[in-house]
């Protein structure tokens, strides 16, 4: 069934325009194919919208989540710092022990290691280590240990 000659208005992709079209013919009742008559394109019918173009879909600005940088975690060596206020605050009578495994100390003494030198002792742990800020870094060292 061909009907030739009905106007219709329709979306023409050419002149981007709702115009009046021919209606080349129909399916089942339905503009299948018209003729824009501003611009003469022949094309299918689209019904009075413009297409929606999948790809037009505007992104909103901020939409898209930046990933954070994840910061690297820089630890801060506080060790010399503290150890020379700890040197700074130490009274010249302060008892400095020699540093032995075998020997055992608390919180506050000051040993004297062969390697590492002086340090201060800081924390504890079961009578078996003791955790000793020396002038580079806190280190665990056993102690009380036969
Ligand atoms: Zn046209």
């Amino acid at each position: 069934m061909t009907i030739v000659g009905e106007n219709i208005d329709a979306y023409c992709l050419k002149c981007k325009l709702i115009l009046s079209h021919v209606i080349l013919f129909k399916v089942d009742g339905v503009a299948h194919r018209v003729k824009c008559k501003t611009c003469g394109a022949e094309h299918k019918y689209r019904g009075t919208m413009p297409p929606i173009k999948k790809t037009a879909a505007v992104r909103k600005p901020g939409a898209v989540r930046a990933k954070k940088p994840v910061a690297e975690k820089v630890t801060v060596n506080t060790a010399p710092l503290l150890w020379n206020l700890k040197i700074h605050n130490m009274g010249p009578s302060k008892a400095m022990r020699n540093y032995s495994i075998k020997e055992t100390y608390k919180v506050n003494d000051v040993i004297n290691h062969p390697v590492f030198g002086i340090g201060f002792v800081e924390e504890t742990f079961w009578d078996k280590s003791i955790s000793v800020l020396f002038n580079d870094s806190v280190k665990l060292m056993g102690m009380n240990i036969n």
